[in-house]
């Protein structure tokens, strides 16, 4: 039997604890950091099927590790598991009908994510026992991906350092090897202090915390034609200072996000919008102080891993979707904008493909993606980043959700426990161990896939967040 045909029945075995894992953590829905009772369920099913479990990891509650085995090669499976508010939906279906409103829905897919991961180290655990090879598998339960960045902190814990292979995916729109990077992201918070009076009576007396908010948005309004044009700077008003205008406020905060495509270009940045923030409080008498709250590192992609990501999602193929899917995709699409539509074009185009690969009337995408290398960075951020820079890392996509679907949206949440994310998360698991098996007996590819993470990232990963800085759990 084929290595392909042996992981696949592997798999296969596990159907139903997939699809427990994937329905039972999209029942939970628990926001980021606070993925109490998913890490419980996940910790008890892992020491139920054999493995050693470490919870409560680099300070986080939440953060934990399935291992089995024991010495090298040490293969290493992400899993994360984190719900978004607001995005409550009835499962599997295709009018927007929140369970209970305004609550946590699983509008990215996480709840597959973590599922498929878990098949794959499963799969990949029952390969080295059946054949009596030796090596180590561990699933990384790994907190808030969307909000707290639970991967940096284990990261800067080293807990990813030994992994010869780590391996990952994304539920979505598209059967394809992830090949750009990402951008680098330092998220921080400017708070700054001034003095409060009567806005009519004594303004020469008060100094506004709320001017020195404003003008340093000004400051870096003006900035931003002068650093390169990757970069991204946002900024939310956490504390405005008040609600009446007759106050002079002494206090406002507001939260930046500086992303560019390598972290150093994001620390540049970061200076420079520091030195704005000073000029700001100089101009209005007030005080203030910069509170890093994180630092994600840019995705440093694997070539060598991704090839063989590749041929294992060619041998293995994309997931089988049956009429019933088709007609649920078909379903989905009705709710969907002409922008979202349009998106399937753009992605493909923006990942170097011919965007007409996928027609326009597809509703399911039901091939696999060529595989092109890219250099270069989507808009966007993961803490898979960290991780990438700690170990050879390689992520694929897989269909979980009608072509279309916009992201982070209630339309992800209602397919995410559906037959299309059944099948893709099932697919997943299969081309995740698949592809361990090929790269972690061979010891040319190992080489190879180390050597580039040396060459890459010169050796060392040192976190861009100061030991200090505790996660936001
Ligand atoms: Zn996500």
């Amino acid at each position: 039997m084929s290595k392909k045909d042996i992981v696949s029945q592997l798999v296969d075995k596990y159907r139903d604890d997939i699809v427990k894992i994937n329905d039972t953590v999209w029942e939970y829905a628990e926001p980021g950091m606070k993925e109490y009772k998913t890490a419980a369920f996940y910790e008890d099913f892992f020491k139920e099927k054999g493995f050693n479990v470490k919870s409560a990891l680099a300070d986080m509650p939440t953060a934990f590790i399935a291992e089995w085995g024991e010495g090298a090669p040490v293969v290493g499976f992400l899993g994360e598991f984190d719900a978004l508010p607001t995005l409550s939906q009835k499962a599997a279906c295709a009018v927007k009908t929140p369970i209970v409103e305004g609550a946590y829905g699983h509008g990215c897919g996480h709840n597959s994510l973590g599922a498929g991961a878990a098949g794959a180290a499963l799969a990949f655990r029952d390969y080295l026992e059946e054949n009596g090879l030796k090596g180590t598998v561990r699933f990384y339960g790994c907190p808030g991906e969307e909000y707290g960045s639970g991967k940096v902190f284990m990261a800067r814990a080293g807990l990813y350092d030994d992994l010869d292979v780590c391996l990952t995916w994304h539920p979505g729109k598209f059967n394809r090897v992830s090949t750009t990077s990402s951008l680098a992201n330092i998220s921080v918070m400017f708070s700054f202090r001034g003095v409060s009076a009567h806005a009519a009576g004594n303004p020469h007396l008060g100094r506004s915390a709320l001017d020195a908010v404003e003008l340093m948005n000004v400051g870096v309004n003006y900035l931003r034609e002068h650093i390169i044009p990757e970069a991204r700077v946002h900024y939310a008003y956490v504390n405005a200072g008040g609600i009446a205008p007759n106050v002079v406020h002494d206090f406002a905060k507001i939260h930046y996000f500086i992303r560019a495509p390598k972290m150093y270009q994001a620390q540049e940045i970061f200076e420079r919008v520091k030195d704005v923030a000073e000029g700001a409080a100089k101009m209005t008498g007030t005080t203030h102080t910069v509170e890093l709250k994180e630092a994600i590192f840019d995705y440093n992609p694997n070539r060598t891993l991704e090839k063989v990501m590749q041929e294992a999602f060619e041998e293995i193929g994309a997931p089988k979707f049956d009429q019933a899917d088709f007609d649920l995709a078909k379903e989905f699409r009705k709710s969907f904008t002409k922008g979202d539509l349009e998106d399937v074009k753009s992605s493909l185009i923006n990942s170097g493909m011919d965007p007409d690969l996928i027609s326009e009337d597809d509703v399911l995408h039901t091939g696999v993606l060529p595989y092109v290398p890219l250099n270069k960075a989507m808009p966007g951020s993961t803490d898979v980043g960290d991780a990438s820079y700690c170990a050879p890392t390689a992520q694929i996509g897989v269909v979980t959700e009608a072509l279309g679907t916009p992201g982070h949206s209630w339309q992800v949440t209602a397919q995410s426990r559906s037959s299309i994310a059944y099948k893709g998360t099932i697919t997943a698991a299969k081309v995740m161990a698949l592809a361990a098996v090929k790269a972690a007996f061979d010891p040319e590819i190992l080489k190879k896939a180390k050597e580039e993470l040396v060459k890459s990232t010169g050796g060392k990963y040192v976190s861009a967040v100061p030991p200090e800085i505790k996660p936001n759990v």
